[in-house]
């Protein structure tokens, strides 16, 4: 019995991926780097498989192209951070799709005659081609990608110079370059989006445009409840004093499950619809809320995250975004398809 458990409403990010398509017309190349970000590729990946609109998977290296194929997965795998002399034998036994983004990558890959995808570099001052490059072989498709999707001057110029991009290489058939706040721009040059927040249920910025829904909880067990008086300190560097007569509740759930300690005295849980604050230092183990006036017990589930307050909310709260929090989950949290 875990004190910790990570819920994936599967039927949200289905309906998630039905409303990308419907908004853009476009199939989705999903992202699941870096164990979905987070979230647990072992859950993710055998739902998106039975998705008709996902066409594609992107993950970063080969080796978790190969975790995805592990797995079962039979879709095509885009792996977007290339690929390295050492992974090639990675790449063709688990029949993996590279992207290149330089001579190096291209060299390795033009001669072994398998599909690969060509990455241009717009304004994002990562991985890409800054020029435009004769490409022999078996190109399949050609991409950019966002650097600040929230700058719409930037990122026109971005779409500008991409698309001038595209027009000299008529002849491939495939072309993505939006991301889930990049989607937005509803680009008409492109065939696909390269989409991971939004599928999570994320909205990566306010007003969006499509219909996200929230498609994960996060939730922890209450282990222990007292009462307190007044003036009592609470935690690690005594950080909170209780104001009058408390009731406090301690949270299985510290930074070690991925609740950075940034979040003490700002953040609130949730129990019964009701807000309880995180008052004191939140702990490797353990984070401490207020939970006075309220009937919670030994055992009860206190929510960190629901469709209430969504990882975007949080990330404000700790000055990040949602993906560094996503990916910081620790693996002692339980994953649970619901
Ligand atoms: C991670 C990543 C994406 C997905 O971005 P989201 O904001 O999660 O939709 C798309 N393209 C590239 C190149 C990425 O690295």
């Amino acid at each position: 019995m875990s004190r910790a458990v990570l819920e994936i409403i599967g039927e949200r990010i289905r309906e998630n991926c039905k409303n990308i398509f419907k908004y853009t017309g476009k199939k989705i190349i999903a992202v699941v780097k870096s164990d979905a970000y987070g979230i647990g590729i072992r859950y993710i990946a055998p739902l998106l498989e039975n998705v008709d609109e996902v066409e594609y998977f992107a993950v970063a290296s080969p080796d978790e192209g190969a975790v995805l194929r592990n797995i079962g997965v039979r879709k095509k795998i885009l792996v977007l951070g290339g690929v390295l002399k050492e992974e090639i034998d990675t790449l063709l036994e688990n029949s993996l799709i590279p992207v290149v983004s330089d001579m190096s990558h291209y060299k390795l890959v033009k001669d072994l005659k398998i599909p690969f995808h060509v990455k241009f570099d717009t304004g994002m001052g990562r991985l890409g081609f800054t020029e435009p490059v004769k490409l022999e072989g078996t190109v399949e498709g050609i991409m950019s990608h966002f650097s600040t999707p929230t700058d719409r001057c930037f990122s026109m110029a971005q779409v500008e110079a991409f698309k001038k991009i595209v027009e000299a290489y008529k002849d491939i058939g495939v072309v993505h370059m939006e991301s889930s706040a990049g989607l937005i721009y509803n680009l008409d040059f492109t065939t696909h989006v390269r989409i991971g927040l939004a599928i999570y249920g994320e909205k990566p910025v306010r007003d969006y445009p499509i219909n996200i829904k929230p498609s994960l909880t996060l939730k922890a067990k209450v282990i222990s409840v007292k009462e307190l008086p007044s003036g009592y300190p609470i935690s690690y560097g005594r950080t909170y004093i209780t104001r009058g007569p408390t009731k406090i509740g301690v949270v299985a759930f510290g930074y070690a499950d991925g609740l950075m300690k940034s979040l003490s005295n700002k953040l609130k849980l949730m129990v019964k619809s009701k807000n309880v604050p995180v008052i004191g230092n939140i702990t490797m183990d353990m984070t401490i809320v207020d939970i006075t006036g309220t009937d919670v017990k030994e055992g009860d589930w206190i929510y960190i995250v629901n469709e209430h307050q969504t990882f975007s909310h949080i990330s404000k709260l700790a000055g990040t975004i949602p993906y560094e929090i996503m990916c910081n989950i620790s693996s002692r949290v339980e994953r649970k398809i619901v």
